[in-house]
């Protein structure tokens, strides 16, 4: 019995793997596709995935929006949790990257679910916005350049649903959110928005030691 979260180690991270993550086998495929590139640890967790697939569920979405998709592992785990009628707008500037992620989008059978949107994400959104789509979104997932998070949480909170659920990646950023002698600009802009989210009461807030850190932002 602990009043602390418990310290993952690998030993522990493989056991919790095997006694709980149900990765489908495309994804396992697209995990060990991602390993070969240099940026690899941008990917998701499969842990990380599963439980964003259990929200998807728990609230019922039938529309997501994704803000940074890299080669695919997140829009795919929360496409596939979605019924079929489900949509997920995925934002990214990178052609290279999302070329991957669209050859596993078909393979899993969420290629029709799956609109992909290549530019700049904060124009993207913004444009999004101006087309009506105010509160309709059940589930946003930000997962990009870390000094841009409060304007892309700014326009999520504007384009999700009350209910609906924003979730936020690299929250505890290796670590280096808490330790002060790190001062790089991502991790700076990360500390402003941890600050400024726990502070927030359009919000319900949970931070999750997750992966990298996971924040479950749900709108009043
Ligand atoms: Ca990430």
């Amino acid at each position: 019995m602990s009043a602390k979260t418990i310290l993952m180690n690998e030993q522990l991270v493989q056991y919790l793997r095997k006694n709980s993550v149900r990765e489908p086998e495309v994804l396992i495929e697209l995990r060990e596709e991602t390993q070969k590139l240099p940026n690899s640890g941008m990917q998701i967790s499969p842990e990380q995935g599963q439980l964003m697939s259990m929200l998807v569920k728990l609230v019922s979405a039938r529309k997501i929006v994704e803000i940074g998709t890299f080669t695919g592992y997140s829009s795919t785990v929360m496409a596939l949790a979605m019924p079929k009628e489900g949509k997920l707008i995925a934002f990214d500037i990178s052609e290279e990257y999302t070329r991957t992620a669209r050859i596993f989008w078909k393979k899993a059978g969420v290629d029709q679910q799956i609109k992909l949107v290549l530019g700049n994400a904060k124009e993207s959104l913004k444009n999004f916005l101006q087309a009506g789509e105010q509160e309709s979104i059940d589930l946003a997932f930000i997962d990009a350049d870390k000094t841009s998070y409060i304007e892309y949480y700014e326009c999520c909170l504007q384009l999700i649903r009350p209910g609906g659920l924003i979730l936020v990646d690299n929250v505890l950023w290796g670590g280096q959110v808490a330790d002060v002698s790190s001062q790089n600009k991502d991790t700076e802009a990360l500390r402003v928005f941890n600050s400024k989210l726990s502070d927030d009461q359009r919000v319900d807030l949970c931070m999750v030691p997750i992966g990298d850190g996971l924040t479950i932002a749900r709108k009043r």
